[in-house]
This record gives C-alpha cells, structure tokens and sequence, in this order.
C-alpha cells in the first residue's frame, strides 16, 4: 500500500500479538517519513483559553488581555506549519477528498475524548460546497463509529470564503452564523465545535457565542490546527 501524502509504498510489520488476534488490522494512511512532519500539540501546557502551543500552561497574553468567554475555550490538535498548510491544499483547495483519511482518526479520538453531548461542525457555504463537493470537517468525522449525538450545523450567511478574506476584513464581520432550522437540539448540552484551522479565533467565538446564546450550557471549540 502507498502512503496518501507522498505515495511512496509503506512497509508493514504486523506483530505477533496482531497475527493472534482477530482484531481487524488498521492500516497506515501515511508513511512515517510524512507524519513525522506534522508537529502535535501539547495539550498539557496549550493555552486552557485558545489552545496555543506554549512551553507553560496559563493564560497566554492574547487571552489575559482579552479574556475568553467563561463557557468557551479552544483546543488545538497540531500546529500550523508548511506540511498541514500543504494537506490543505491538498485536500481543503484542490479537493482531494482521499485525505480526509489522514487525519480522521486524530479527529475521531480527539472528539471522543472529548465526551460532548452534542457535535457542531462550522458549515461551509453552499457555494463551496458545490465547487468543493465536501466539508472538510465532516469529512474526517464521516466513516467514524464515535456516537456523534446529531451532527448539527450552523448556517453561514455570508458568502465569501474565510481564506479570501484579508485578516482585517475577517476581524470586521459581524456574526457570519444562524442556527439551521429546526434548530439544533443544544439547550443544556455541552456542545464540541468543530472547525479545520483555528486563525485569529473569530469564527469559531461567533459560532460559540451564538450557540450560548441558544441556550448551550458550554462549548469547547475543537480544530485540526492552529
Ligand atoms: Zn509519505
Ligand atoms: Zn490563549
């Protein structure tokens, strides 16, 4: 089998402990040369606000300068370096939907850890989805077995692109959501929001914020990279 990113042939030593058991074999997506690329997070010193990497974990200045909402903070699953900013546009621009596939048990664990009652993915416009022919997100989550209890989504209403956008015409949008209708069952829940890269925060704090004021009891935000 080749590796999805670089399409070099990957090796595979199953372990005796594999050929004793009837467990199905999970197969490698990328070879070990391509994954060690992709530069993880540590969770346990992330800023608990927004989830930036750092060598200690308190607030980070962003955050203590402007304190996050207190039902609301952001995790983080990997850096946004060269090699995830190449999967993008890979998968993301040119629509390599195969790609979902290197990432969605990343994000499968990583939702599951995070035992919501209910899973948010940020929507994408229908013009993108048309030209796209996918979400990004959903792709990851889609061949998951994790119980997502109704996968929810809020509807843009503008219909530029987030990526198109300069960081000041992003920072100058006024809240790009609505909740579908019927509105999602998130009165009382804890809410996991899930959206690709995490830039300048915005997107995912307007979502959180409409669904807090919706009646969600908190909401974690969720992203690839950061
Ligand atoms: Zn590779
Ligand atoms: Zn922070």
């Amino acid at each position: 089998m080749k590796c999805l990113l670089c399409q070099r042939p990957i090796r595979i030593k199953p372990s005796l402990d594999w050929l004793l058991s009837w467990r199905a074999f999970s197969r490698p997506i990328t070879c070990e040369a391509c994954w060690q690329k992709f530069t993880p997070i540590d969770r346990r010193t992330a800023c608990a606000g927004c989830g930036r990497a750092q060598p200690s974990p308190e607030l980070c200045r962003d955050c203590q300068r402007w304190p996050p909402e207190r039902r609301f903070h952001s995790v983080s699953l990997f850096a946004y370096n060269d090699a995830m900013q190449a999967y993008f546009q890979q998968y993301k621009f040119a629509g390599d939907y195969r790609l979902r596939r290197v990432f969605a048990e990343s994000m499968q664990t990583a939702v599951a850890q995070q035992a919501a009652d209910c899973v948010v993915v940020i929507p994408v416009t229908p013009a993108t989805l048309t030209t796209r022919g996918f979400n990004q997100v959903s792709g990851w989550l889609a061949d998951g077995t994790n119980p997502l209890c109704g996968l929810q989504t809020v509807a843009r209403t503008k219909a530029v692109p987030q990526s198109k956008k300069t960081r000041a015409q992003r920072l100058l949008l006024t809240q790009p959501f609505a909740l579908t209708r019927p509105a999602p069952r998130i009165y009382q829940q804890h809410v996991l929001l899930v959206d690709d890269i995490y830039t300048t925060g915005r997107t995912i704090r307007h979502a959180a914020s409409l669904l807090l004021e919706n009646g969600a009891k908190s909401v974690t935000g969720l992203t690839l990279a950061r």
